[in-house]
């Protein structure tokens, strides 16, 4: 089987266990705040503190004319505050000081290549952040990796065990079809939250363990059936 059609065939189980996901299309400085507010922590904290700080200063410019310490208490609860809101502040600076506004909008005729260039020239943002700004906010085929896709892609066997995190990204990126990177992508990290976990995956329940490469996957599936 080329990769390829392994791929298409994960994404065709992970659409039937999870569904498809929603569409989105997030402003784009809206999804470089709100991924550098996850950096470290789950959704479930760094989501409040994104809307906290959105009801708080309701723009941008304003986010950027506070003061840094009004920011990161409005942030707390997103954990590491005093660096996120430095680093929220450095990067609209950044921004505004090569666009002469606070706006990604021109990302939308720039190739991914460069989107991503440009935006890895911004203090404190890897290739996470700015995978996840060109793909949520302008649908570019770039792969986002974080650790759930980081882990599972490994186990099953897409990614080398040995590659980086940073690495993942590029080889991802060219290995999943560009129709399928926003599903898989969700896909996968939802198949990481609910079976593949990283402590205790639930292998005898897995849909996808006739295809995955994982050399531990029948430790766990006796686990999992004596349990
Ligand atoms: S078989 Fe196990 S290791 Fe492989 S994808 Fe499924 S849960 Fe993960």
């Amino acid at each position: 089987m080329t990769n390829e059609s392994k791929i298409r065939k994960i994404a065709k189980l992970l659409r039937k266990a999870y569904g498809v996901p929603k569409p989105r299309k997030t402003p784009p400085v809206d999804e470089l705040v709100r991924t550098i507010l996850s950096q470290n922590t789950s959704d479930r904290n760094s989501v409040p503190a994104f809307w906290a700080l959105k009801k708080r200063f309701g723009s941008w410019e304003r986010v950027l004319e506070a003061p840094t310490v009004s920011i990161a208490v409005t942030i707390k609860h997103a954990g590491l505050a005093n660096i996120k809101s430095a680093r929220i502040i450095g990067v609209l600076r950044q921004i505004k000081e090569t666009n002469g506004k606070i706006s990604l909008a021109r990302l939308k005729d720039m190739s991914a290549e460069d989107g991503l260039s440009y935006l890895k020239s911004l203090k404190g943002v890897g290739p996470k952040t700015a995978a996840c700004v060109l793909l949520f906010s302008f649908g570019k085929p770039v792969m986002p990796v974080d650790t759930h896709i980081f882990r599972v892609t490994k186990r099953i066997g897409l990614i080398p065990k040995d590659v980086t995190i940073e690495g993942a990204h590029d080889i991802l990126t060219g290995l999943v079809p560009k129709d399928l990177i926003y599903e898989f992508h969700l896909g996968i990290i939802s198949h990481g939250r609910e079976t593949c976990r990283a402590p205790g995956p639930k292998c005898g329940s897995c849909l996808l363990y006739g295809m995955c490469g994982f050399k531990m996957k029948s430790l766990y599936r006796k686990k999992e059936l004596c349990r």
